[in-house]
């Protein structure tokens, strides 16, 4: 209990709780000494009461979100020194929540180390120092604060509040990580927030977390996470639109369809209707022909998922090796010289996968290419009608032989955007490879798309998976494409 030092015994209220002012025996004195010790009660008596209205006046203000003059009555009583520590840390707690509402966090840190001193083992200055922390973007100390709260918390539903509150707070810090494109740095943070589940936002902490695995490609450990968040929120959006993206991952396209329809019986915002309305149509041809679209099946060539333009054609024997022309780039914005090596690997990668079937050399005349490699800097010079969500193109032109059977007749570009796509920070040689590898994918004639979008020519490009390899069923399709040709 706080407020030992004044003489008479008297109860206030400080910040909701009951502070006991107990008296003390003191030896006998002389009347002078105890008329001086008197008046100096009387003076520090007078000084408390002051700063307690003064600290009242301001609260009120503070409810009514008059901040500047709640902070100036706050101020106004801290400048008494009232001799109370459990009053002069409410003050200060106080300017601390003024600080947050006004957005001035460092100083409202300063007013929670203050509060601090006066009284070392407030769960609330603790909540406010964690809040705050979460405000400057160290959730680090932010979880390391809540922790100490919900430790000092007498109460469980104070400890609920620290719980709540923190893992609230990661969860809104990693939803720009997420759309950003910072995945590790993403679920480091939920995974530490995770230690204070049970909590009213865990089901947040969950449902952002399955998303980290999500946009990673690993459907599996999202489906875990996403699972524990749907049953303690069976309404979170998150977690619902998470649920019908791990179906159509897993290639479970009428469960997907579900799940989705439930997300838009929420309230979403329009970004988020948008993208549950794409998968939906996304997966509208998938779901039209299912036995095309097996996701079992070892290859998808006759994949109906978001057809192109364009027939699946393979490239004829007597172009062998094929030739490709990598135009210099060290000029263009954004290009890294790693990026020629990524996209070499991944000419390599299908050459390989083709058994034979297909090859290339690199040639330094563009007249003799089959095959140009541009790297472009604005998603413009990508020349798609998907300019701004796409990071790469290719187009090929195409004719039917006398038997009627399609070739490649050339020459074909592929153009890939040296730029991250909007909201992106930084493009990785790894996006770059997902990338090279799908643009390759369809300039050797694999035109379709999988239904399953874990396979390199997936119908969306799953940017962030950490090491894009060809999945056996691109390389079925790409063999499979190859040898119809020659056995016709
Ligand atoms: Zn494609």
């Amino acid at each position: 209990m706080n407020g030992r030092r004044t003489l008479t015994s008297l109860w206030t209220t400080v910040f909701g709780c009951t502070v006991a002012f107990t008296s003390m025996n003191l030896p006998t004195e002389s009347a002078s000494a105890t008329s001086a010790r008197s008046a100096a009660k009387q003076s520090r008596e007078a000084t408390f009461k002051k700063a307690q209205v003064l600290r009242e006046e301001g609260v009120a203000l503070l409810d009514d979100q008059q901040f500047e003059q709640a902070k100036a009555k706050f101020e106004e009583a801290l400048a008494l020194h009232a001799d109370s520590d459990g009053l002069n840390s409410d003050l200060h707690q106080r300017m601390a929540e003024v600080c947050l509402d006004t957005e001035s966090y460092q100083e409202g840190v300063k007013q929670c180390e203050l509060a601090l001193q006066f009284n070392p083992s407030s769960w609330v200055t603790m909540h406010a120092l964690s809040r705050l922390y979460a405000e400057l973007g160290d959730l680090d100390q932010a979880m390391s604060w809540a922790q100490k709260g919900q430790q000092v918390a007498e109460q469980p539903e104070d400890r609920l509040y620290v719980r709540t509150s923190i893992q609230g707070d990661v969860a809104k810090k990693c939803e720009p990580l997420l759309k950003k494109g910072e995945f590790t740095k993403a679920q480091q943070l939920l995974t530490q927030a995770k230690s204070f589940d049970p909590s009213d936002s865990a089901a947040w902490v969950h449902a952002c977390l399955a998303g980290t695995y999500l946009r990673q490609g690993d459907p599996g450990k999202a489906m875990i996470e996403n699972q524990i968040a749907l049953k303690m929120q069976a309404n979170n959006t998150m977690a619902l639109m998470n649920a019908a993206e791990c179906f159509a991952y897993l290639g479970q396209f009428s469960e997907a369809l579900t799940w989705a329809k439930k997300a838009l019986e929420e309230d979403l915002d329009p970004g988020e209707r948008e993208s549950v309305q794409n998968l939906i149509d996304e997966m509208k041809p998938i779901l039209a022909a299912p036995a095309l679209n097996d996701p079992k099946a070892p290859d998808y060539l006759q994949s109906t998922a978001a057809p192109v333009e364009g027939s699946v054609c393979p490239w004829p024997p007597d172009k062998m090796p094929l030739k490709v022309f990598i135009e210099p780039a060290s000029a263009v914005p954004g290009y890294r010289d790693s990026f020629r090596q990524v996209l070499l690997d991944s000419l390599e990668a299908w050459a390989k996968a083709s058994g034979g079937r297909v090859s290339y050399e690199l040639c330094s005349d563009p007249k003799q290419a089959n095959i140009t490699c541009r790297w472009v800097s604005s998603p413009e010079e990508l020349e798609c009608t998907d300019a701004g969500h796409a990071q790469g193109f290719t187009v090929c032109p195409w004719q039917a032989d006398k038997s009627g059977r399609a070739f490649v007749t050339g020459p074909a570009t592929i153009r890939l955007l040296t730029r991250p796509l909007p909201g992106r920070q930084v493009l990785t040689d790894s996006q770059i490879k997902v990338v090279c590898l799908h643009e390759v994918g369809h300039r050797l004639g694999i035109s379709p798309h999988s239904p399953l979008v874990t396979d390199i020519m997936g119908y969306n490009s799953l940017l962030d998976t950490p090491d894009p390899k060809l999945t056996a069923r691109d390389t079925n399709t790409l063999i499979r494409l190859y040898t119809n040709t020659q056995n016709k």
